[in-house]
């Protein structure tokens, strides 16, 4: 298959890279436990059950994120020392799980025989179509790579059912963090990533002296991306300052799309395509596709992204490619992450509907020296440390499930002395270390804050403007009545309901709120009726995925 010679030729091309990050991790971690794990994977996407639809289109200009994504997966799952599985079709999946052939939805006869399965929606629904009641029994060992990230409102069947929360992939009751994303989009997730080619000081100063600084190279594979409304405008402006380049897959003639004045590449060899990267000064999209490895690509090899800022911003309730995806992220551009995770010089998000912000961005842009940048949780290295962590640290099989909401007045809520610590402002609660807290949660409670969000903040939101970073594991130690009272929140009614914007507060109506389904903890989400209770944490620079103490 295409798709699987693409991933083969990617992990072959870094794999010095790879070796070079593995050592460093290993002084790092010197010392540490780290246990061996049998490891499914079953890239469902691939398999011809599911239709494969990208494997044809790997050499045509379709997507390719999601084969970088498996193929990094892969080699850093087998760097860090783990006994690997690797399936592509349904037979293999079948034998793997040990399911007799044509046999399908029953219990599986023998344990099985993984710790941990890393699959997607597909696999998923593979799975459960072929384990039976066993389904149920393992999904906590299951990790789904899911692109664009899934919502706990969306994930929920009962609520997401009663709400209106419609997604097309189906509602499977996994712990939030069981889902793992290409970017860091909510904390509700894990964050998986991928990563980027890094550069040696040799080839930085290369770069630097052999940048062409009239040169843009236009972001995206398929001639569709040109049908964009008002191209013509911002591309005459472009086309004054700089000579524009594309990779822009044909069969035999120049795509109508693309106009004469441009340098059309084709599609190139991704080796190539970083080849041309080096040289050029711009990286230019044109809003689509979203959220794509190859701005990371650019902003390491030394150009500056460009993109359109999207207002209103995009989402699955206003935009055809987002409906359906188990998402209410609103997406204020074409690359979020690089818009708010890098930022200037790197990255210019502007209207391109205002053609002198527009010029003026492309003036100083041509002007200004940029150095390559990679931020460190898409280095090899990042990879491999958080994937570590993941493996080492979460659990969500383990027994002990959250504790319970206390049926009317427990003694259990006056008894004991108060973990947290009131600051000053009283929206503003630290978690004092002396007071007693469980030494196997992670990440360690010692890096939790609660903060009180305003009405129109979502908890990432409000952990954000704190330069912090929301935690949803640790939304368990503020859902109790008495981090109000420490808050100096007036209560004249406390209930426990299902609501992912819980715990909360109506502040005028003075009713409190407590959750009662922890699957429905959640940062993201806001309602003008409520102040939410935020528990957010600090983060390691570069690698937003671990606190500080987290390794
Ligand atoms: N890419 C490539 N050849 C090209 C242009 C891009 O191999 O001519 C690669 C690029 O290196 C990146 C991958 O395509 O790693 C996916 O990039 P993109 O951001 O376009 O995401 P997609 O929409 O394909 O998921």
């Amino acid at each position: 298959k295409e798709s699987l010679s693409f991933m083969k030729k990617r992990i072959r091309h870094l794999a010095q890279q790879w070796l070079r990050a593995a050592r460093r991790l290993e002084q790092k971690l010197k010392g540490r436990q780290r246990d061996q794990k049998h490891i499914l994977i079953h890239i469902g996407f691939l398999t011809e059950e599911s239709g494969d639809v990208f494997s044809p289109r790997v050499l045509k200009g379709g997507p390719l994120g999601e084969m970088v994504q498996w193929a990094d997966i892969l080699a850093a799952l087998f760097l860090l020392g783990h006994s690997l599985r690797v399936t592509v079709s349904l037979k293999e999946l079948q034998s793997h799980l040990g399911v007799p052939p044509g046999r399908g939805n029953c219990p599986l006869t023998n344990p099985l025989p993984f710790d941990l399965i890393y699959t997607d929606y597909h696999g998923l629904q593979q799975m459960k179509q072929h384990m039976g009641l066993s389904f149920k029994k393992y999904r906590c060992r299951v990790r789904v790579i899911d692109t664009f990230g899934t919502e706990p409102a969306y994930n929920h069947e009962e609520y997401a059912t009663l709400r209106g929360y419609r997604t097309n992939w189906g509602y499977w009751n996994l712990q939030p963090t069981q889902f793992m994303t290409m970017f860091p989009h909510t904390p509700d997730n894990s964050f998986m990533g991928f990563v980027s080619e890094e550069l040696n000081k040799t080839e930085r100063q290369f770069i630097k002296s052999n940048k062409v600084s009239s040169m843009a190279v236009v972001y995206g594979k398929e001639a569709s991306i040109w049908k964009v409304g008002g191209k013509e405008k911002f591309l005459a402006i472009l086309n004054k300052y700089m000579e524009i380049h594309g990779t822009v897959y044909y069969e035999t003639q120049r795509p109508p799309e693309v106009p004469a004045f441009v340098k059309n590449h084709g599609l190139l060899p991704q080796h190539e395509f970083q080849q041309l990267l080096r040289k050029a000064k711009l990286f230019i999209g044109f809003g689509f596709p979203y959220e794509g490895p190859a701005p990371l690509e650019a902003i390491a090899n030394g150009c500056v992204f460009l993109q359109a800022r999207f207002n209103p911003p995009h989402s699955s309730l206003n935009h055809e490619f987002f409906r359906g995806k188990p998402t209410s992220r609103e997406v204020s551009s074409q690359h979020p992450y690089a818009e708010d995770f890098i930022g200037k010089p790197h990255v210019w998000t502007v209207d391109y509907n205002n053609s002198e912000e527009f010029e003026a961005a492309i003036k100083t842009i041509v002007r200004t020296q940029v150095d390559p940048y990679l931020p460190y949780e898409y280095t090899c290295e990042g990879m491999l440390e958080r994937i570590h962590a993941y493996i080492q640290h979460q659990d969500f099989c383990a027994t002990s499930s959250p504790p319970l909401p206390p049926k009317a007045k427990s003694p259990a809520m006056q008894s004991p002395p108060s973990p947290l610590a009131l600051s000053p402002n009283a929206t503003h609660l630290v978690w004092s270390p002396s007071a007693s807290r469980d030494p196997h949660a992670w990440p360690p409670v010692d890096s939790l804050q609660v903060w009180v969000s305003e009405t129109r903040h979502a908890c990432t939101e409000t952990c954000r403007r704190r330069g912090l970073v929301c935690e949803p594991t640790f939304f368990r130690f503020l859902n109790k009545k008495e981090v109000f009272l420490q808050l100096s929140i007036t209560c004249d009614s406390t209930e426990y309901e299902m609501n992912h914007l819980y715990p909360a507060v109506a502040e005028n109506v003075h009713e409190c709120y407590l959750q009662k389904e922890p699957l429905l903890f959640s940062c993201a989400g806001y309602n003008t009726k409520y102040r939410r209770l935020c528990p957010c944490r600090d983060y390691r620079k570069g690698q937003v995925a671990l606190c500080r103490d987290c390794l």
